[in-house]
């Protein structure tokens, strides 16, 4: 579980975050929409402190997010992020980058990471292409192994950053599919996204971001459906 109190990021003297409070309950799926600039990666990225905060509190799994936080592996290991651009290790093969964080953060023997790697690698439907080098598949197969390998850490919590945005159309599908597969067996997962369908589909809120505001939250339902604010109308009459 994730509960954010009153938190504010300035990047120098700009005032990035403003005053964000968000719960969010294990196993939950969240959907965090909004335009460019708004902050959703800053907020993400707070939450297994790749971006570090000023002012509030991020408690993740019990455990304050702190400048003297004693053991940022372990966030790390129980917090996994996809990217919009992968961010897959090109020179080792799908399965070594699956394995890589396993045997070296979490001191896995090889066979077992390996083991688990090749379950899901299996289960995001890239198995046979294990021995491969990420250069060597399509987009939205190299973004299904970084939903693999996020996975192999064994993390309690799934950050996603517009995993879909930076792919070929016929591409965005598998990968919807792949994360809607992950929320139904019951991940809690915040996924940065416009794509409505899925938010439809599996998001039990809808959280809408403005200059690094939570403007509002609802479920896709009634925000797709009726905005509450004029910035969401705004917002969903250009995405739509
Ligand atoms: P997009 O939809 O384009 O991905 P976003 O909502 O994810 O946008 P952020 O990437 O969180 O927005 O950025 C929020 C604001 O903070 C932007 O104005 C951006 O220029 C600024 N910003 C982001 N990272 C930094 C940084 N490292 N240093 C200074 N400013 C930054
Ligand atoms: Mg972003």
């Amino acid at each position: 579980a994730i509960r954010i109190e009153g938190l504010n990021k300035w990047y120098g003297e700009f005032h990035v975050l403003k005053n964000i409070d968000l719960q969010v309950a294990k196993g939950e799926r969240i959907v965090i929409c909004g335009p460019s600039g708004s902050g959703k990666s800053t907020l993400i990225r707070c939450i297994n402190r790749l971006e570090q905060h000023q002012q509030g509190r991020i408690v993740v799994n019990g455990v304050e997010l702190t400048d003297n936080l004693k053991n940022i592996d372990t966030i790390r290991s129980d917090v996994g992020m996809v990217f919009q651009h992968f961010n897959l290790f090109p020179h080792l093969s799908v399965l070594d980058n699956c394995t890589l964080a396993p045997i070296w953060v979490k001191k896995q023997p090889r066979a077992q990471a390996e083991a688990t790697a090749r379950r899901f690698l299996e289960r995001v439907r890239i198995g046979e292409q294990a021995h491969k080098y990420p250069g060597q598949l399509s987009g939205g197969q190299q973004q299904r192994v970084a939903i693999a390998r996020a996975l192999c850490m064994n993390p309690s919590i799934m950050l996603f950053d517009e995993p879909t945005s930076a792919l070929d159309p016929e591409m965005v599908k598998e990968v919807l599919d792949t994360m809607i597969d992950l929320a139904r067996e019951g991940m809690t997962m915040l996924c940065v996204t416009h794509e409505m369908g899925f938010a439809r589909a599996v998001a039990d809120r809808v959280i809408f971001m403005d200059a690094g505001e939570i403007v509002e939250q609802n479920t896709p339902e009634a925000f797709f459906g009726n905005p509450q604010s004029e910035r969401g109308r705004q917002f969903l009459s250009q995405i739509l």
